[in-house]
């Protein structure tokens, strides 16, 4: 008997990576394809990514992959998978500007991606019908899709909220999602990441006022990080530098890019004269210009971490300056990171605005408890699956849709790999595709540059070096020279003098900054024999620095 699948790969207990498969006999199509953070325990790790195994087992299937919007939990995944399979890819304008950008990230030529109009265009693959809807969210450009299949209809909307004033002044697009839903919802798969926070989100229309406000207090030179891909919040920095005689300059290639694309496309709006390069905002007084810097999760080698640290090329912080992160608070696994950085620019007396002081400086993407209960009661959806979200954000979720009068036998709290099947108009788990958590090793992501991918191969080619440093941290010194043993890399006993060198020219190097502790010596570390050994044998090992503190 012919019935629909819907298999979550990955993405309902870990907010991020997501990856869903709908599949009904031979035509399959994906929504979303992800990458997830790593825990702070996965070392040398920088990407998590889905498990494509059922994918490739399923190849012939696949008919397409769907992009709701453009973070990095939904895009950041497509260059490895499609290495592994071909089909075409659909998004909205914007979307597919950043998707592009994605893989000339990892040097790779460019799918074209079919870019279709959400407010008119249906998608035919194999047996489903595909339909979107605007929806908002903290990134321009996104949408809800419905899939009309033999089944029934079935509602896939990833992060949103309801949104009556966004920055880019398209809200969701509410008379089309119901007009779509007339025929009845077999099921809705949606965001729960905003469950446990009552009330409705606010719009982000609120945050522009505070944004100036707090530049206005500025005496001094401002630096702004948000998050590369937030588009609108950007905007709303350049128009409040507008309205207070500011000039902008951009610093980092991740946000140049970002806005070159979403300018060229028609996302974000400023007078030429209002943005100038880096090297002429330095020739202004501190009190006339704002850098919108990259960095906003302290990310090691990104421009606002080399300003905290004071090896930025040509930038610095200075007493008076005020530094202004507007982002969400920092994903797993970065928490640390962007708390050094701020801990830095304390330190170097600057006026530091972050998520901690409570100024409501960002405003989620995430739809509330109100949220998502209009979402359901708009759709009346007979089946709900929380998605996006932790297990306690899927128990929430539950609640709320228990609350709005769906059957709780009808709400499916899904794990990784599990199958729900359709039958009927009935719904209940069936079985589980096994999957395991793939690790990516990979140099460079998003801020620091090109991406080097540091896989087995790589490994098998260039070897490894192991660094032992013994770190006092009252001090903040190391105690004695670093110790390099490695393998597979240089021939140890015809190199030992080779490795020596190498030890000591690093520990003059760490010598030579101030105010460091473990964690800045192990990125140091990395940072300079990366550089180091390639200088002077053309080999990339991996690294692996092991800081010993003492
Ligand atoms: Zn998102």
């Amino acid at each position: 008997m012919s019935s629909l699948k819907f298999i979550a790969l990955s993405g309902t207990t870990g907010v991020t990576e997501n990856f869903y498969v709908y599949e009904y006999e031979n035509d399959m199509i994906i929504v979303d394809c992800g990458v997830g953070f790593p825990e702070a325990d996965m070392l040398g790790v920088d990407l998590v990514i889905p498990d494509f195994g059922y994918i490739k087992q399923n190849a012939s299937k696949l008919r397409g992959i769907l992009i709701t919007h453009g973070h990095e939990d939904h895009i950041g995944a497509l260059p490895f998978l499609l290495k592994e399979v071909k089909a075409p890819i659909y998004s909205t304008k914007l979307v597919a500007g950043f998707i592009e950008d994605k893989f000339a990230d990892y040097e790779m030529p460019s799918p074209k991606v079919n870019v279709f109009d959400p407010d008119r265009d249906v998608l035919t693959l194999g047996v489903f019908k595909v339909s979107s809807f605007r929806v908002s969210h903290s990134v321009p450009d996104g949408v809800g899709y419905v899939i009309d299949t033999p089944e029934g209809k079935l509602f896939h909307v990833a992060d949103y909220k309801f949104d009556w004033t966004p920055v880019d002044g398209k809200p969701f697009d509410v008379k089309r999602m119901v007009s779509l839903a007339s025929e009845g919802v077999l099921g809705l798969a949606s965001d729960s990441l905003g469950s446990t926070t009552a009330g409705y989100t606010e719009s982000e229309k609120e945050l522009e006022q505070k944004i100036e406000e707090i530049f206005r207090k500025g005496k001094n030179k401002i630096f702004f990080t948000t998050i590369s891909s937030n588009i609108s919040r950007m905007q709303q920095a350049l128009n409040a530098c507008y309205r207070l005689g500011r000039k902008v300059a951009f610093i980092g290639r991740s946000i140049e890019k970002k806005v070159e694309i979403a300018r060229e496309l028609g996302y974000i709006h400023y007078p030429p004269d209002l943005v100038i390069a880096p090297k002429a905002a330095r020739r202004l007084p501190g009190n006339k210009i704002m850098y919108l810097i990259s960095g906003s999760y302290g990310q090691p080698g990104s421009a606002l971490y080399r300003v905290a640290l004071s090896e930025h090329d040509y930038l610095s912080v200075e007493q008076g300056d005020l530094v202004v992160f507007s982002s969400d608070p920092a994903p797993p696994g970065s928490k640390t990171n962007v708390d050094m950085v701020v801990d830095k620019l304390i330190e170097l007396n600057a006026d530091v605005h972050y998520y901690d002081m409570q100024e409501d400086l960002h405003v989620s993407g995430h739809g509330s408890q109100k949220d998502i209960e209009m979402l359901m009661a708009l759709l009346k959806p007979k089946h709900a699956i929380p998605i996006g979200g932790t297990i306690r954000h899927m128990r929430a979720y539950s609640q709320l849709a228990q609350g709005m009068g769906i059957d709780p036998k009808n709400v499916f709290e899904m794990l990784p790999g599990q199958v729900l099947e359709f039958l009927n108009k009935n719904a209940r788990i069936n079985g589980k595709v096994p999957i395991k958590n793939v690790l990516v090793d990979g140099l460079g992501i998003g801020d620091v540059g090109q991406v080097v991918l540091r896989d087995r191969k790589i490994l098998a080619k260039d070897g490894v070096a192991i660094i032992m440093l013994q770190f006092d941290r009252l001090e903040g010194k190391l105690i004695s020279d670093p110790e390099i043993i490695s393998r597979g890399f240089v021939y140890e006993e015809k190199e030992k003098g080779f490795l020596k060198r190498s030890g000591l020219d690093l520990r003059r190097m760490i010598e030579r900054k101030k105010g460091v502790n473990a964690r800045i010596v192990r990125d140091a570390t990395v940072d300079f024999l990366e550089r180091y050994f390639f200088d002077k044998t053309g080999r990339r090992p991996m690294i692996l620095p092991v800081v010993v503190e003492i």
